[in-house]
């Protein structure tokens, strides 16, 4: 890159606190007498002068060195004059570094060369300073202030792009050393990046700052808007001669607090709290929060209880009625109830013996990816038994306030999630599922889930204590159940309580008849449609079951089959005589094309490539293993979604291959020469665990020996060092997801082989299964030919030694 000189020494402007950019307008002031002399004297001149800004801000007489090397040119175009200070508007031209000191007395003067900035416009360059603009826009609409003449330039539609990015660079809420830094790229794309970044930032904290904002306005607006309510109604009842009725008012909680049949505990403080009230001047502030706390009192459901009578046979019924399959689940809620039913019967005989039992010592806890019915079946329960059904997520709660509630002194206090799904119930024993049990925080603000062990527990939640309502509340006739995606995150103690019911997620037949017994009859009513308008051929909803989605569940495809109803509903709209019948040709048109294809189908087997199974918190995937081999000195590279334990299954595998060179026909010396790369690419982040260690190992031994793996072979299994394959967790999980992937074949450990119980038969007829617990016969097997042939060492497939990799 050439840079010229700019010939004609410069007078030299030392800023501080603030950097200034080539084509942006800046009004700056100077009170230092050098400043003030090198200003006047360009000003006389051709009005050039060079701003760099200085390193450090305190330096109150900087020299040529204490200043960055890379600066601005600007042309002074205004400048005025107050008492001992000059204010000049400059407008910067280009950038330009120091080369030459030619004087520091009266003023800095050096010698600068324009730099010349590395710029070619590309369509990404184009889609970024797009970006850029809306980001600005954005910006400025949450309240970024910036000059209204700014703000045109930046937003009309003819501006530059270097003109663009040094606008935005030089508005930014950046520290200066950053903003030197922007002005140092000479990169122009590399400079639209940083300040995207920038920008998006700003962005995301104006966005933060504004929904705080309205929420604390909000809270503060209603306070108000209710004070001034009350001060015009006493006002008008004064003029009316009715000014006696706050107390009326006030004396109205007496009736509702006897109406709410507290326990006597409460009731007393209840009273207490009225008797404050009462004694108030109805303007003193604090009135608000004790109405606000008596009103919450008066509504819990303190005495409130659904009368149930758990009848297993109806349950049964309503849970059929209501979900496809899910056999082993529905047994286990039906078995769990049957134990409720006998306590209770027996309750009704014995109170006493009740009490020692606890109401219901277990917790049930659904387990499963999203969609696969968890919630719906947790409404079907409250349904079967007549009783109220809420749910509450505890999905990313940190704070253990969020459960309990925060104590009254704090502004805008409320009661807890738990009590606030109570009161919405109305009794005090509703179904209450707690969502994503999985999915707690914990920090600084305490631990959810101690809280919520209290909460599960019978023995402690009779007296559940709120912070905000400061009086127990009795949690113990509430029937809990919680879900999770995945068990490994719930705390031990906590899962100690619970009774886990599995949902695995479903096969492509079972997601048909969902489809077409459930979600298409459901969607064809919310969207205002009815049998007659229209109809689906059963070709057509298998295949958009098996093209439109991949899921364990079927969320997906319940909104697939609502974006095809309300097109429909909109050609029915315009022609109400119109009867649709949706083949898979219509597909297309009401879809666009299809948007899966098979993972595995139509490709080839390959070397150094190995189909495994994993457990993700979406349900059961696919997991390729990649081995790549380089020249080299041995060593192993892991790249790809690869959490800890799989990274030491690598490494394991690779020790068992380098151990077994010899054995697999690969020369020792050969595996000295080259460097192993192990990638684990595409699909959603697996659950960290060992069961890749199969699939790893037989990527390895493929890419060693050249031999191809046979692609539709899916394998899961930990492998030890001596090359046991041991028993692994999630089978039925990735079983289902093998048969949604089209797999022919699935390699399983032996100690695994008690779990295909669990497997619908339908998978059991479309996949072989085959079970190993040694990886020389998964070898065998997985790999398109034996790796072992023809090699004279080869032992009964459990070799008996390690050598120290
Ligand atoms: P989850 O709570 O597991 O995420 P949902 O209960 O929200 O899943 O289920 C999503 C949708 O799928 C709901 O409309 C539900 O009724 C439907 N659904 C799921 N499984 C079944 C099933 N076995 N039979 C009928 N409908 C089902």
């Amino acid at each position: 890159m050439e840079n010229t000189v700019f010939s004609k020494p410069v007078p030299v402007v030392p800023v501080r606190g603030s950097v200034v950019f080539p084509h942006t307008d800046s009004l700056l002031s100077f009170g230092r007498p050098k400043s003030i002399a090198a200003v006047d004297a360009a000003y006389q001149d051709d009005r050039i002068i060079a701003i760099f800004t200085q390193r450090e801000a305190n330096q109150p007489d900087p020299s040529l060195s204490d200043l960055h090397p890379i600066g601005t040119l600007v042309v002074i175009t205004q400048m005025m004059t107050t008492d001992g200070e000059i204010h000049a508007m400059v407008r910067g031209q280009h950038r330009v570094r120091l080369t030459e000191t030619l004087s520091e007395e009266p003023y800095l003067v050096a010698r600068v060369e324009e730099l010349t900035e590395d710029h070619f416009d590309d369509t990404e360059v184009e889609a970024m300073s797009n970006r850029l603009v809306d980001l600005f826009r954005k910006a400025v609409n949450l309240g970024k202030s910036v000059e209204i003449t700014t703000i045109m330039r930046i937003l009309s539609q003819h501006t530059d792009v270097v003109e663009l990015v040094d606008s935005v660079a030089a508005v930014l809420e950046i520290k200066t050393e950053e903003k030197q830094l922007l002005l140092e790229e000479l990169s122009v794309k590399k400079r639209l990046e940083k300040v995207l970044e920038f920008t998006t930032h700003e962005v995301s904290v104006l966005e933060l700052e504004r929904t705080i904002s309205v929420k604390t306005q909000k809270r503060f607006d209603d306070q108000m808007k209710k004070s001034i309510l009350r001060e015009r109604k006493h006002a008008i009842e004064q003029e009316l001669g009715e000014n006696d009725d706050d107390e009326d008012d006030v004396s109205e909680y007496k009736s509702k607090i006897r109406k709410a049949k507290m326990p006597k505990a409460v009731f007393d403080k209840a009273m207490k709290e009225y008797k404050r009230l009462s004694n108030m001047s109805p303007h003193n502030p604090e009135t608000g929060y004790i109405r606000n706390y008596l009103d919450w009192l008066c509504d819990m459901p303190w005495s409130v209880i659904t009368p149930t009578k758990v009848s297993v046979e109806k349950a049964g019924q309503v849970l059929d009625h209501d979900h496809y399959g899910l056999g082993k689940a529905k047994e286990r809620i039906l078995e769990f109830l049957s134990v409720m039913k006998l306590k209770e019967d027996l309750h009704a005989k014995d109170a006493k013996k009740h009490e020692d039992m606890g109401a219901h010592p277990t917790i049930l806890c659904f387990v499963g990816p999203p969609g696969v019915g968890k919630t719906s079946i947790g409404k079907s329960i409250a349904k079967a038994i007549g009783r109220e059904f809420q749910r509450v997520s505890l999905g990313g709660i940190r704070d253990e306030a969020e459960l309990r509630g925060h104590r009254r002194t704090y502004v805008g206090a409320l009661p807890g999630r738990i009590l606030q799904g109570i009161k919405n119930a109305g009794t005090r024993n509703p179904v209450f599922m707690l969502d994503e049990i999985d999915k707690l925080g914990m920090d600084y603000r305490g631990d959810p889930s101690a809280a919520l062990l209290e909460i599960l527990d019978p023995e402690q939640n009779k007296e559940f204590s709120d912070h905000y309502l400061e009086v127990p509340f009795d949690l113990s006739q509430v029937m809990f159940i919680c879900t999770a995606n995945v068990l490994d995150t719930i705390p031990g103690p906590l899962r100690d309580r619970l009774e886990i019911i599995r949902f695995a997620g479903y096969i492509e037949e079972e997601k048909f008849h969902i489809a077409q017994k459930y979600l298409w009859p459901k969607q064809v009513k919310v969207n205002g449609l009815n049998q007659k308008n229209i109809s689906i051929s059963d070709e057509a909803l298998r295949d958009v079951v098996k093209n439109y989605t991949r899921e364990a569940g079927v969320r997906e495809l319940e909104r697939i089959i609502a974006t095809i109803c309300r097109k429909v509903a909109r050609e029915v709209a315009a022609n109400p005589k119109l009867k649709i019948k949706v083949a898979v040709t219509d597909l297309q048109k009401y879809l666009g094309p299809r948007k899966f294809s098979s993972q595995i189908l139509g490709k080839s087997d390959e070397v150094g490539m190995s189909t495994g199974l994993a457990v993700t918190s979406v349900g059961g995937e696919l997991l390729f293993v990649e081995v790549a081999l380089m020249p080299g000195s041995g060593k192993l590279t892991l790249t790809g979604q690869l959490g800890s334990v799989m990274k030491e299954s690598a490494k394991a595998a690779f020790t068992w291959t380098r151990a077994h060179a010899e054995e697999l026909g690969v020369d020792k010396n050969f595996l000295k020469t080259i460097d192993v790369h192990v990638h684990v690419p595409e699909g959603a982040t697996p659950k960290d665990g060992p069961s890749a260690g199969v699939a790893l190992t037989t990527a390895l031994v493929s890419a060693v020996t050249g031999i191809p793996v046979k692609r539709d072979v899916g394998m899961t299994g930990e492998v030890t060092l001596r090359g046991r394959v041991l028993e692994i967790g999630g089978v039925k999980e990735k079983v289902v997801a093998a048969h949604r992937a089209g797999l022919k074949t699935i390699l399983l450990p032996k100690d695994n082989e008690k779990d295909m119980e669990d497997v619908p038969e339908n998978v059991k007829k479309d996949i072989q299964f085959k079970f190993y617990d040694n990886v020389v016969d998964v070898l065998e097997t997985a790999l398109t030919r034996d790796p072992f042939a023809g090699v004279a060492k080869k032992k009964s497939g459990k070799p008996s030694f390690v050598t120290a990799a």
